[in-house]
C-alpha cells in the first residue's frame, strides 16, 4: 500500500514517512500544497495524511480539487488543535478522517489502517483469505496461524493483493503501489517477489491470469481447473 504525506513541517514529515516505512507501507512526500496536489494528480495513493495549514496552496483546497476529479483515495486530514473549523471545512471538502496536532504516531497508524480496510471493504485488521491471514497492524503473515517469514516487498506484494483478493492486480498496478515515487522501479522483480511468495505461502494461491496479472484466491475454496 502506497501513501502520501502532504506536511509542511519538515521534521514531522520526516517523522511520518520513517513511521509509515517501518510499518510496510511505500511513502511518497510533499511539503507544499501544490507539489502535493500534483502528486495526489498524477500517482495511484491508497491513502493520504493531509496538514491544513500547507503554503502555496492549504489543505482544504487541494482536498476540493481532488475530489473534484473524482479522486476518491481515503484522505486523512491533520488539523490545529483548537480549530474546530477546520475539521468541518475537512470534512465538507471531503476528508474521511482527521487528526488534531499533536498527536501520537500510533493513533495515526490505527486510522490509516481503518480508512484503507474499510477502502477495501474489510471490517478487521486481520484480513483473511481461506488459512491465509495478513494482520495488518503488525505486519505480519500466517497459514493456520503459524508465522510465515516474509521481506517487506513479499509483505507489501501479499498485503496489496490481501486487500483486493479475488480480483485481478496487474503487475503494473502491483509496482505502482508497492513502490515510492524515488524508487527504481522495475515491472520484473514483481514477478520475482510473487515467485517467492508462492513458494512460502503455496503456490496454489496466487493465479496468473495470462496477460491480465495475478489473483489471491482461497484454494480450498475455489477448485483448480
Ligand atoms: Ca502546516
Amino acid at each position: 500500500m502506497r501513501i502520501l504525506v502532504v506536511e509542511d513541517n519538515p521534521d514531522l514529515r520526516e517523522q511520518l514517512t520513517k513511521s509509515l516505512e517501518q510499518a510496510g507501507y511505500a511513502v511518497d512526500a510533499a511539503g507544499n500544497g501544490e507539489d502535493g496536489q500534483f502528486l495526489g494528480e498524477t500517482e495511484p495513493y491508497d491513502a493520504v495524511v493531509l496538514d491544513l495549514g500547507l503554503p502555496k496552496v492549504d489543505g482544504v483546497t487541494v482536498l476540493k480539487a481532488w475530489r473534484a476529479q473524482g479522486k476518491a483515495t481515503p484522505v486523512l486530514i491533520l488539523t490545529a488543535r483548537d480549530r474546530w473549523s477546520d475539521k468541518v471545512e475537512g470534512f465538507d471538502a471531503g476528508a474521511d478522517d482527521y487528526l488534531a496536532k499533536p498527536f501520537h504516531t500510533e493513533e495515526l497508524l490505527a486510522r490509516l489502517r481503518a480508512l484503507l480496510r474499510r477502502a477495501a471493504g474489510h471490517a478487521t485488521s486481520a484480513i483473511d483469505c481461506g488459512d491465509l491471514r495478513i494482520d495488518t497492524r503488525a505486519a505480519r503473515a500466517t497459514i493456520n496461524g503459524e508465522p510465515i517469514r516474509l521481506t517487506s516487498h513479499e509483505y507489501k506484494v501479499l498485503a496489496y493483493l490481501m486487500h483486493h483478493r479475488g480480483r485481478v492486480v496487474s503487475r503494473n498496478e502491483l509496482v505502482e503501489h508497492i513502490y515510492d515515487q524515488d524508487f527504481d522501479r522495475d515491472s520484473n522483480t514483481i514477478e520475482v517477489f510473487v515467485g517467492r511468495l508462492r513458494k512460502k505461502i503455496g503456490q496454489d494461491r496466487i493465479m496468473t491470469e495470462r496477460g491480465l496479472g495475478y489473483r489471491l484466491i482461497d484454494p480450498a475454496e475455489t477448485p483448480s481447473a
